[in-house]
């Protein structure tokens, strides 16, 4: 088999542990292919034709996963609802979809908390977009919530999923009217993120008011704010696991490539070692 070629498209990217999980991924499935990171600083039909048009496929993260949809030939039905693109391939056409909602659901799968009732999900980017589609799969009560600046981010976000998606039980606010009694609190933003491990996103008055935590940030494998909720009694997930989840996803888009269960689970043990010892 000829070899393949795929990539990861995002800035900044030194937290990135993708070329790590893709690389064991092919190993597992036997296929013959190469991972690169790209971390690009501005998106623009340049940059994509230049380094991503020739690849077999590739991955998407922060901050161009809405960015990406314009230059894109063909769009999955999940991307028409959530706007939200994190893996490409190219076969001669481009097409875009989202395999982020799988990792989430997964994670909460194989995790310690039924991803049920009232959901607020912080943040209104490419993996909000793509997390909040799931907790809508699963018929959750979402609040979308923002800083004060970015209020029409969420909004847009609750339109998109109210109008493609026909379901009503999304809604959206500033952080600062955030208030009673949540189930699940998400942190679908970049803050904590490695370097910026000291990075809080909620004020940890408002930990008590959270059933349970999920913070899809996953370098540092505990973030601040995943220590917190623990040291308040929630329950808690981290992101490495939806990380793992969602590149075996894309991995079946791209090649067809499917996963034993004990296999993934080991190869998420793994990423968590390899992560806490080289960062
Ligand atoms: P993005 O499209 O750039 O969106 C980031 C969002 O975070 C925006 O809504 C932004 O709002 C918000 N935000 C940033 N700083 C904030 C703050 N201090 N307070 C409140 N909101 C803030 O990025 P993304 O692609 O969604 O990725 C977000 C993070 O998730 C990254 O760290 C990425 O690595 C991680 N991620 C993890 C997984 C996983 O599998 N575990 C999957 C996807 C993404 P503003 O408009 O106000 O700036």
């Amino acid at each position: 088999m000829s070899k393949k070629h795929f990539g990861l498209l995002g800035y900044p990217l030194e937290h990135t542990l993708s070329k790590f999980i893709h690389g064991r991924l092919f190993e597992m499935a036997n296929v013959n292919a190469d991972y690169e990171i790209f971390p690009i600083d501005s998106l623009n039909s340049e940059s994509y034709l230049k380094n991503l048009r020739t690849l077999d496929g590739f991955n998407i993260t922060i901050p161009y996963k809405q960015a990406i949809i314009q230059f894109l030939d063909e769009l999955d039905e999940r991307v028409r609802i959530c706007k939200s693109v994190n893996t490409v391939k190219n076969t001669g056409v481009s097409k875009g979809y989202t395999t982020d909602a799988d990792g989430f659901l997964k994670s909460f799968e194989h995790g310690s908390i039924p991803l049920k009732g009232k959901v607020v999900i912080l943040g209104a980017g490419g993996a909000a977009r793509a997390i909040a589609y799931g907790c809508c799969v699963e018929g959750c009560e979402v609040i979308i919530v923002t800083r004060t600046n970015s209020y029409k981010k969420g909004e847009s976000l609750v339109d998109d999923i109210k109008r493609n998606f026909d379901y009503s039980e999304i809604s959206n606010c500033s952080i600062s009217d955030l208030k009673g009694d949540i189930d699940i609190f998400i942190n679908a933003t970049p803050v904590g993120m490695y370097p910026h491990s000291d990075g809080m996103p909620v004020p940890e008055a408002l930990l008590p008011s959270f059933g349970a935590v999920f913070d899809i940030v996953y370098n540092p494998i505990e973030t601040k704010l995943i220590k917190a909720a623990k040291a308040n009694g929630l329950k808690t997930i981290t992101g490495l696991p939806m990380l793992v989840w969602q590149a075996a996803a894309t991995q079946k888009i791209w090649n067809d490539s499917e996963f034993r269960l004990d296999d993934i689970l080991q190869l998420i043990e793994d990423t968590e070692k390899k992560t806490r010892k080289e960062f």
